[in-house]
Order: structure tokens, then C-alpha cells, then sequence
């Protein structure tokens, strides 16, 4: 047995399970060449590898057209005839062969002016590594695949793997890397999965099928342990059970200080499911949703069509106030199907806004698409990231261009639609007297603002103990934002992780922010919080 402690919990729980180690293996080709006489042999462990891939992406393909479309290029002549081409006339060992082969076809589609042709680059690559993985003997570990209840392990969780997760099936997270406002934090509190992030070097003393338990409450890791610890485990595991029900009881009271200011408590969510999860904690709204989930989902941009079915189904879900974020993508977040070409500093490069505002045929097919649900609901828009008021006006401006389509083509939408905009970097906190005057109203992202108010890496495990929204740069810029709001008579909400911390509750109170909007899986503690101040 094991013992580890952790400094933060990124997601409470109690859980004792099996491991499962996810981690990419090394998926590098060989490099070394052959002789003539190999060559017959490389060839045969080609097609041997192709077989295989072949049946799997066709038992895949069953039940998504992702792996349809999969199959069809695994199946394809020319990709055959390159690498075995390779292997007779070059000399190439077959993963060699492999690699250069599906490099030099993925560049092709890299290289097309077409979009749509463009993402296909990506495909491509993720067959690659499907015939390399096969060639090498190695399993790729899958998310959406899972062997039963498991407490996942990996070395850092990104939304592209967190987006394929069930539920049912990981009963804990536990990360090596990352913060407890990384993403993989994020995505845990709103499914109520315990986790512990940011533990440190941990992987290599883990195999899969090894029993651990994990208090992500008190932030300790047992490994293989014993029946003691065990027994030990189970009681804590009850006693955690009953102070959740404690707290299921509070729900049916609503938000109000002992001294009767009402406050409004809101869940953050990535798509409707979540917005079902949180709606029994008896919610006053969402205050974000992220829609850039939607994106991670898909295998393509989504259509108008296809989003407007999402935010529809929200809307109708919560007829409270809905805030939809407009798309934040880049930084730690990619898509499958978009190649975003390498930046030295992904956090303070092309993202959210940025893209948008460069990508406006994108970014009116999801303005669309939301002015559309506005009329089943209660429908906000946000804008993430923004740094200047021409942003602002320019999203503005979109929004209203849009609005002259719908209204011609005879569609309905909510005409009063409120603008919003995230406060996430300094420049907005030092110019929020001016965004008071054109935003309808605010929701301070303290992941991001925190991150960049501080230079600190909200992800980076060697600074996590510098990085804090308590700090008083924060705390001094938070204030300064609910006052700039005020003033010009608009709400100040919160939608970043401090929102969801009961030991900043009272601050943030103090500071007289009016609406509170966090992951699903805090609310219940904050309710419980507001409930005795
Ligand atoms: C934030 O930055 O606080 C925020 C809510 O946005 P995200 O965590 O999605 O970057
Ligand atoms: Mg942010």
C-alpha cells in the first residue's frame, strides 16, 4: 500500500476503484531499413495490419459515420500502394513506410484551400496512428471505451479526450499535470466526478486493473490498499454520502442571506445534458455555456441546423436565464478537425474572439443559430476573450447583421437579446468603465483573468501555488469590475472557478456580485454557504 497526499482537490468525492492508465503510447516508426529479402515480410505485416484496422473501424462505423468516412480511407487503394511502394522501392520498413506515406497524403489535405478537405489532414493522421499502433502491437487507450467502472489515470486530460468520457464509467480523475481550474477540473465538477489534478509523478507507479481509493476531499491517494484502509474508506465514503443528502435537503430553500438579499445561483455547462444534471440543484439560470463543446463533439464546423437544435433544446430545458458563450477555442482547447497551426504561446495567441472575428462566416452561422433559440427562451449571448471596445462593436455589429437576415427570412428571435462579455484579461478590467457603457451586462472569468493578471499559467503544475484569485491584483480588479457595472446599471456575474468556492463566497458578496454561476457539482455548498452569511 501507498500513500499520497495532494495539496488541491479539484472535484469532491470519495471513491475506491480500478485504475485505468491512459496513456498515448509511443507510436514513433523504427527507423531502420531492410534488405530485399525483408521486403515480402514488411509487406505481409502491412496487409496484415490493414485487415485488422479495417474489421475494427468496421464494427465502428456501425454506429458513427465519423468511422465511416474512417474506414473508407483506411480502405483506400493509393494508401496501400504508398506504402508498400515505399517498402519495394526504397527500402523502408513497414511502420517507416507507414508514416512518411500517411505524412506526405495528410499534407496534401493540409495544403487545399477548401475547409472542409483541410480537416481531413487530421483524419487521416488518426488512421495513421491506428495502423501504427496495430504494427507495433500496442492498445491506444479510448475514453469512450472503457472496461467497466474506473478511476482514470493520465498525465494531463485535454477536452479532446474529456469530451469522449462516459460518465457510468470513470468514477475518478486523477492527473498528473494541470490546476484545478485546467479543464479537466472544469469538466469533473459539472459530471460530479471526484478528481485530483496536478498530483505530480504518479503513472509509473500505477498499472491497470491496481486497486485505488481516493478521498477527493481530504486530497489523499491510496495504492493497493489494505482491508484496514479499506474499511477505513468505507466509513468515510458514508459519512460523505450523508452530508450529501445534508445538502440535497438545502435545495428546495432559495439563495438568501440570513440578512434577505437574494442571490442568483447559476450552473455552468457544456452541452444539455449537463443543463439536466444541474436543473435538480434548483438553479436560477445558466450562466455559461460553453459552446465551444458542441464544436469538440463534432467531426465537422456544426451547421447552423445542427447548432440551432442544441440551443433550442437548452433553451427549452431552462427557461431561466441562458447565457450562451460564443465560441472559445484555441488555447488548451483544439478540434479534431481544424489544423491550428503551432503557437509559442497558445494561451495569449489566436482564441475565442480572435477566431470569430477572423472567421465571420463561422461566427455569424453561430450567431444564427443562437438568435434562433432566443425564441424558445430566456437566450443571452456572450463574447469571450474580449480586449477593446471595436471587438465588442464588431461582434455587435455581426449580431445585428444577423438579425437583419432572420427578421427577412421571416424567422423568429428574441429582438431585445442581451450582449454580453466575458472579463477575463486585463485590458477589459482597465477599461470596464468604457464596456460598462456598451455591454448589457458582465461575467468575470477569473480562470483566465487570474491566469493572465498574474502571468500564471492556470494549467502548469510547477506554479499552481502562485496562482490564486485571492491574490490581491485580483481581488482589487474583481472589485473594480462590479463597481464599473454598477455604475452604468448593468449585472455582474461571475462564471469563473472562484464563483464555486465557498471560501470566497463572502468576499465576493462583500464586493456585490449579483449573480454566482459555477459547475454543477458546487452548488449545493455554495447555496449552503449564502444560506448562513
Ligand atoms: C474563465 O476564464 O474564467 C472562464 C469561465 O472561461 P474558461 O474557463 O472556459 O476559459
Ligand atoms: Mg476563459
Amino acid at each position: 500500500m501507498e500513500k499520497i497526499l495532494v495539496e488541491k482537490t479539484a472535484s469532491r468525492g470519495i471513491v475506491a476503484a480500478p485504475v485505468y492508465v491512459y496513456q498515448e503510447p509511443d507510436l514513433s516508426a523504427d527507423t531502420g531499413s531492410i534488405s530485399k529479402t525483408q521486403e515480402p515480410a514488411e509487406v505481409q505485416l502491412f496487409l496484415k495490419a490493414k485487415k485488422e484496422v479495417v474489421q475494427e473501424l468496421k464494427r465502428l462505423s456501425e454506429g458513427n459515420e465519423l468511422f465511416g468516412a474512417h474506414l473508407e480511407i483506411a480502405e483506400d487503394f493509393t494508401l496501400s500502394e504508398g506504402v508498400i511502394s515505399k517498402i519495394q522501392n526504397e527500402q523502408k520498413n513497414v511502420q517507416l513506410a507507414l508514416q512518411e506515406t500517411i505524412e506526405e497524403f495528410a499534407a496534401i489535405f493540409d495544403s487545399m484551400d477548401d475547409e472542409y478537405m483541410k480537416e481531413r489532414a487530421a483524419d487521416i493522421r488518426d488512421i495513421g496512428k491506428r495502423f501504427m499502433a496495430e504494427l507495433k502491437g500496442v492498445k491506444r487507450p479510448d475514453l469512450g471505451n472503457l472496461p467497466g467502472e474506473v478511476i482514470v489515470a493520465a498525465k494531463d486530460l485535454y477536452p479532446s479526450d474529456t469530451v469522449k468520457m462516459n460518465p457510468d464509467y470513470v468514477k475518478g480523475i486523477i492527473t498528473e499535470e494541470g490546476g484545478v481550474t485546467s479543464h479537466v477540473s472544469i469538466i469533473a465538477r459539472s459530471l460530479n466526478i471526484p478528481a485530483l489534478v496536478g498530483v505530480g509523478r504518479i503513472l509509473d507507479r500505477l498499472s491497470d486493473g491496481m486497486q485505488v481509493c481516493m478521498d477527493a476531499e481530504a486530497g489523499v491517494i491510496f495504492l493497493d490498499p489494505d482491508e484496514d484502509t479499506l474499511e477505513e474508506f468505507r466509513k468515510k465514503k458514508e459519512e460523505f454520502e450523508k452530508r450529501q443528502e445534508y445538502l440535497k435537503n438545502l435545495r428546495n430553500q432559495p439563495a438568501v442571506t440570513r440578512d434577505g438579499k437574494r442571490i442568483s445561483l447559476c450552473a455552468n455547462v457544456g452541452n444539455p445534458e449537463d443543463i439536466q444534471r444541474a436543473i435538480p440543484m434548483n438553479i436560477d439560470g445558466i450562466g455559461l455555456f460553453r459552446s465551444e463543446f458542441l464544436y469538440m463533439e463534432n467531426d465537422h464546423f456544426p451547421t447552423e441546423e445542427e447548432q440551432f437544435e442544441v440551443y433550442r433544446e437548452a433553451a427549452k430545458l431552462c427557461p431561466k436565464e441562458l447565457t450562451i458563450r460564443t465560441l472559445d477555442i484555441g488555447g488548451d482547447k483544439d478540434l479534431s478537425y481544424f489544423d491550428f497551426e503551432k503557437e509559442e504561446n497558445p494561451f495569449l495567441g489566436w482564441r475565442a474572439i480572435r477566431i470569430s472575428l477572423d472567421m465571420k462566416e463561422m461566427f455569424k452561422t453561430q450567431l444564427r443559430a443562437i438568435l434562433r433559440a432566443s425564441a424558445f427562451g430566456h437566450v443571452r449571448i456572450m463574447f469571450p476573450m474580449i480586449i477593446s471596445p471595436e471587438e465588442l462593436r464588431e461582434s455587435r455589429k455581426l449580431t445585428e447583421e444577423c438579425m437583419a437576415e432572420l427578421k427577412m427570412e421571416g424567422r423568429e428571435f428574441d429582438e431585445k437579446i442581451e450582449l454580453g462579455m466575458m472579463i477575463e484579461t486585463p485590458a477589459s478590467v482597465m477599461l470596464a468603465e468604457d464596456f460598462a457603457k456598451e455591454a448589457d451586462f458582465f461575467s468575470i472569468g477569473t480562470n483566465d483573468l487570474t491566469q493572465y493578471l498574474l502571468a500564471v499559467d492556470r494549467g502548469n503544475r510547477k506554479v499552481a501555488d502562485r496562482y490564486s484569485y485571492f491574490h490581491p491584483a485580483v481581488v482589487k480588479a474583481i472589485s473594480r469590475v462590479i463597481e464599473a457595472g454598477h455604475k452604468e446599471g448593468i449585472k455582474v456575474g461571475m462564471c469563473g472557478e472562484m464563483a464555486g468556492d465557498p471560501g470566497a463566497t463572502m468576499l465576493l458578496l462583500d464586493l456585490g456580485l449579483d449573480e454566482f454561476s459555477m459547475s454543477a457539482g458546487n452548488i449545493d455548498y455554495i447555496r449552503e454557504k449564502i444560506l448562513t452569511l
